[in-house]
């Protein structure tokens, strides 16, 4: 009797030691996908932000967080191969106010401008129009904290390439 306890007491030790040694295995860190970051690099006067479109029509961004008083280097690529005649991509920061939708049907009209409304008042910053596998970077100053709309002016895009812009 005493015995059969003794060996039923060393199997539960050996599983739990075994599930120890499992344990720890497990609980060696896997390695993980970066974590994604608000930016790509940010520091308290600068930030960068790179942002993506692509030939289904989308950013890879729906939302762009940057701190009021940073200087904001923005580098849109498209990250697609189709032209710029038929899917082109550019980024256009709106004030805050602006109806997207009737700015979006001014720009329309403003190819020979690439899509920027000649004389408009309401944008903040916006790249060039790029066709697929080109990229365009400028840098602006953030505007005051708030929420901004930023579309692609390319005529139907607006309506799935936009994102927020956040000035914290
Ligand atoms: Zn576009």
């Amino acid at each position: 009797m005493k015995n059969t306890i003794l060996i039923v007491l060393i199997a539960a030790l050996a599983t739990a030691c075994g599930n120890n040694a499992d344990s720890t295995t497990e609980g060696t860190p896997t390695e993980q996908a970066t974590p994604q970051a608000p930016a790509a690099e940010s520091s308290s006067t600068a930030v960068t932000v790179e942002l993506a479109g692509n030939d289904q029509m989308q950013f890879d961004k729906n939302e762009i967080r940057v701190k009021a008083g940073q200087k904001v280097t923005l580098k849109l690529t498209h990250s697609g191969s189709m032209g710029v005649e038929v899917m082109g991509h550019n980024f256009v920061l709106l004030k805050a106010g602006t109806d997207m939708a009737a700015f979006a049907q001014e720009a329309m009209a403003a190819k020979d401008n690439a899509y920027i409304p000649a004389g408009t008042d309401a944008v903040i910053a916006h790249t060039k129009i790029l066709g697929g596998g080109e990229s365009d970077t400028i840098t602006f100053d953030a505007p005051s904290a708030g929420t901004y709309d930023y579309i692609c002016s390319f005529p139907g895009h607006y309506a799935l390439m936009k994102g927020k812009f956040i000035v914290e």
